[in-house]
C-alpha cells in the first residue's frame, strides 16, 4: 500500500476516532445533564407523596420540581435547536441589526452576577447595521460572553470589541481566563465536545454553546473560530457579513 493510500486511511481513521469520542462524550454529558433534575423531581415527588407535608413544605418541593422541569425543557430546546439548524429546518427573521446594540446590552445584563469579572466594550461606532436576526445573534454573543465567564473562574476582563472591516462586523470576545490547547481550538465547535483542561473540568456544560454560535453565525453567511493561549486566556471571533440591506442603503 503506497504512503498516499496509508495516510488517507490513518486519516479516516482518525476521524471515525474522533466521531466515537464525540458520540461517547454526548451520551456521558446527556445522562449527567438529564439525571441531576431528574433525581431531583423524583425524589420531591417522593416526599410529596410519602411524608405529611405542610401546604408552605408542599409549595417549596413543588417550586424545587418546577424549576428541574424546567432546566430539562430548556436543555432539550438547546438539542432541538442545534438539530434544526444542521438540518437547515430553521428560519432566520432577518432585519436591520445593531450588533453594538445588542453587545451593549448582554453586558449589561451579564454584569450584575459576574461580580470577579470587568467587562469592557470597545465598539466600532461606524459599523453598520447588520441584516441579521435579532434574537438568534443576541444567543451568539451571550454564548460567547457566557463562556467567558465561566472559562476564567477567577474572574477578570472580558472585552467585547467590535470593528467594521469592508462589508463584514468582526465581533471579539475576548477573555483572560483558563484558555485551551491549540490542538482543541476546532474541536470545541463539534457538538457535544468540552476541552476539560486544567480547572475546565469542573465548570459546567453541554458543549452545545459554541456548536449554536457557529451554526447561526454560518446560517448568516458568516464564520466563527477561536485564537487561544492555554492559561492565558481566549478570543473568540465572529465575522458576519454586514448583508443586503445595509449594502442597498
Ligand atoms: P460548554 O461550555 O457547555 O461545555 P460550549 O460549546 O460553549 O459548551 O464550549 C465547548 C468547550 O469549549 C467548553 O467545554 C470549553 O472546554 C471550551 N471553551 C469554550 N469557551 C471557552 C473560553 N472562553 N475559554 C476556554 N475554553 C472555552
Amino acid at each position: 500500500i503506497s504512503a498516499e493510500a496509508f495516510e488517507e486511511q490513518s486519516k479516516a481513521v482518525a476521524v471515525l476516532e474522533r466521531v466515537n469520542k464525540v458520540k461517547s462524550e454526548f451520551v456521558a454529558i446527556v445522562s449527567h445533564e438529564f439525571r441531576t433534575p431528574l433525581t431531583g423531581i423524583q425524589g420531591f415527588s417522593e416526599m410529596m407523596r410519602d411524608e405529611d407535608l405542610t401546604v408552605p413544605e408542599l409549595k417549596e418541593y413543588a417550586t424545587d420540581i418546577n424549576k428541574d422541569a424546567r432546566r430539562l425543557n430548556r436543555l432539550v430546546n438547546v438539542m432541538l435547536d442545534l438539530s434544526r439548524m444542521e438540518s437547515g429546518r430553521i428560519a432566520l427573521s432577518l432585519e436591520p441589526i445593531d450588533l453594538n446594540a445588542i453587545v451593549r446590552d448582554i453586558a449589561a445584563t451579564m454584569q450584575p452576577t459576574a461580580s470577579k469579572h470587568t467587562f469592557t466594550l470597545r465598539l466600532d461606532d461606524t459599523l453598520s447595521l447588520l441584516q441579521a436576526d435579532r434574537d438568534k445573534l443576541t444567543q451568539v454573543v451571550t454564548n460567547l460572553a457566557g463562556n467567558a465567564v465561566k472559562y476564567s473562574p477567577d474572574g477578570g476582563e472580558i472585552v467585547l470589541m467590535t470593528r467594521a472591516e469592508g462589508n463584514h462586523a468582526h465581533l471579539m470576545v475576548i477573555d483572560n481566563g483558563l484558555g485551551m490547547p491549540k490542538d482543541m481550538l476546532e474541536y470545541v465547535f463539534e457538538p457535544y465536545s468540552r476541552a476539560e483542561n486544567g480547572k475546565a473540568r469542573f465548570v459546567n456544560g453541554t458543549g452545545l454553546g459554541l456548536p449554536i454560535a457557529r451554526q447561526i453565525v454560518k446560517l448568516h453567511g458568516g464564520r466563527v473560530w477561536a485564537d487561544s493561549v492555554e492559561g492565558k486566556g481566549s478570543t473568540f471571533h465572529c465575522l458576519i457579513p454586514v448583508g443586503a440591506s445595509s449594502r442597498a442603503a
